[in-house]
């Protein structure tokens, strides 16, 4: 579809949104949203026809791209059918999505929770991990990031933690893997595996094992940074579980269904959690929709006592509809392979070789279409190219970074020194190396705040 210019119409949106809509994570009036006329495929377009390629998947769920013609047209057949039912009835779309979610899912994680999003979902399989167990604390990662709701951001490892909660009673965080700013504790991968695998175990020691009911991890920690854990984290925390009687709890939200290159991560480290949440590609957040897949021996605990939790619009048909041809279309376009093959000749290999030519690039991280490029002042101590969580002046090298890569047709993932490299799983090669160029000339603004 191509972009008819109307810019009245544009400054009429962004008048009333202005007026009007409070916005997530933000300073009301520092802020400038771009008023959005149409989105197809891996584009969008603004009111003066504008065009940005998005490598960022909205907030990195489109995994389909935007208005794919089969989901849009499920979703309109389930609205004309039963736009809508109560989750206390067993309803097609519902089952039919659970089936498909719990056959992809690893393991007997074959019982499907349904929520509305990703935090919830957290809420949820925290509420279940206590119930189960009878304990009540939750260890999780710094630099993770689990949702807005109140359990969830408490689990939260991230600076926007910060603002709703000081210290929460029953959160304990710990340091999970991440190598490229570990380094005066470890060298290699084995080592930091070693570290941090120690340091979880010694945790478990000092808070009580019997004390904790879940450890909750992001499979790949995606929103603070996009960190693949050292190859044996992921069994040797599983062995941890399994030793002292803790759920672990794996947060695929943003991992999940095929950003990694396989339909969860959790499939790239052979690992089954307890409990599995997820939301975002499993309908491309056509409709919100989210759940926790869950284990046999969890499901068992609930067999024949109620469990005390539930949400008005869990399994809503529409959602369940969307995500039934979502899931359809990922299998019938081959499109989790297309992830994993574009991601290993195209996106990796371009981002090695931008790498090498821009001196802001400290490290690149990634697989599948799920990429990290952490941007530094200096490649030698890895000083970030702005401070932690910096905004305004502070911010600027980040903000030219963004700007350029807009001027160059390129809508960019930034997150404090980043960018994320998150196009939809159905990003064809010519266009990922379109964005890959457009990255190139936005990597030249920010090299100019190298030391
Ligand atoms: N968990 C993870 C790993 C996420 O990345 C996110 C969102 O980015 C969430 C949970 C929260 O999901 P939602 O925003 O749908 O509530």
């Amino acid at each position: 579809m191509t972009p008819q210019p109307d810019p009245e119409a544009g400054a009429a949106v962004k008048a009333a949104d202005r007026a009007h809509v409070f916005h997530s994570w933000s300073a009301q009036e520092l802020i400038d949203p771009l008023a959005v006329a149409g989105a197809e495929g891996s584009y969008f377009w603004d009111y003066d026809g504008r065009r940005y390629l998005d490598f960022t998947s909205g907030l990195v769920y489109t995994n389909i791209g935007y208005q794919h013609p089969k989901v849009v047209a499920a979703i309109q057949e389930q609205a004309a059918r039963m736009t809508t039912f109560a989750p206390a009835f067993a309803v097609e779309a519902r089952s039919e999505a659970a089936r498909l979610i719990a056959e992809r899912t690893p393991g007997d994680l074959d019982k499907i929770f349904f929520t509305n999003g990703g935090a919830d979902a957290v809420e949820h399989a925290l509420r279940m991990a206590r119930l189960h167990t009878g304990r009540p604390k939750v260890l999780s990662a710094y630099r993770s990031y689990h949702g807005g709701t109140q359990q969830a951001v408490n689990v939260t490892g991230d600076p926007r933690r910060w603002a709703s909660d000081s210290a929460t009673a029953g959160v304990v965080h710990f340091w999970a893997p991440f190598l490229y700013r570990s380094r005066f504790y470890a060298e290699t991968e084995e080592q930091e595996c070693a570290r941090a695998l120690e340091h979880l175990e010694t945790t478990i020691a000092f808070e009580g094992p019997s004390t904790i009911a879940a450890i909750i991890l992001e499979t790949i920690p995606g929103t603070a940074g996009v960190m693949p854990p050292p190859p044996g984290y992921l069994a040797g925390v599983r062995a941890l579980c399994d030793k002292y009687g803790i759920v672990l709890v794996l947060d695929e939200v943003m991992a999940g269904f095929g950003r990694t290159g396989t339909w969860f991560a959790a499939d790239l480290y052979d690992v089954v959690p307890d409990l599995m949440t997820f939301a975002k590609g499993v309908n491309s957040g056509y409709v919100p929709l989210g759940g926790v897949a869950i284990s046999a021996e969890i499901a068992a605990t609930f067999a024949t006592r109620a469990y005390p939790g539930g949400l008005t619009y869990s399994g809503h048909p529409l959602a369940c509809a969307a995500a039934v041809a979502t899931i359809n279309v990922m299998e019938e376009e081959g499109l989790v392979g297309n992830a994993a093959s574009l991601g290993a000749s195209v996106v990796g290999p371009g981002l090695r070789e931008l790498a090498e030519r821009h001196p802001s690039v400290g490290e690149v991280r990634g697989t599948g279409m799920f990429w990290a490029v952490e941007l530094v002042r200096d490649r030698e101590t890895r000083e970030p190219l702005v401070p932690y969580n910096a905004s305004g002046e502070a911010n600027a090298p980040m903000a030219a970074f963004a700007a350029a890569a807009k001027k160059a047709g390129l809508w960019p993932f930034v997150n404090m020194n980043r960018t994320h490299v998150v196009p939809p799983l159905n990003t064809g090669e010519a266009e990922l190396k379109e964005g890959l160029a457009a990255l190139d000339a936005a990597l030249s603004v920010a090299d100019e705040h190298v030391r």
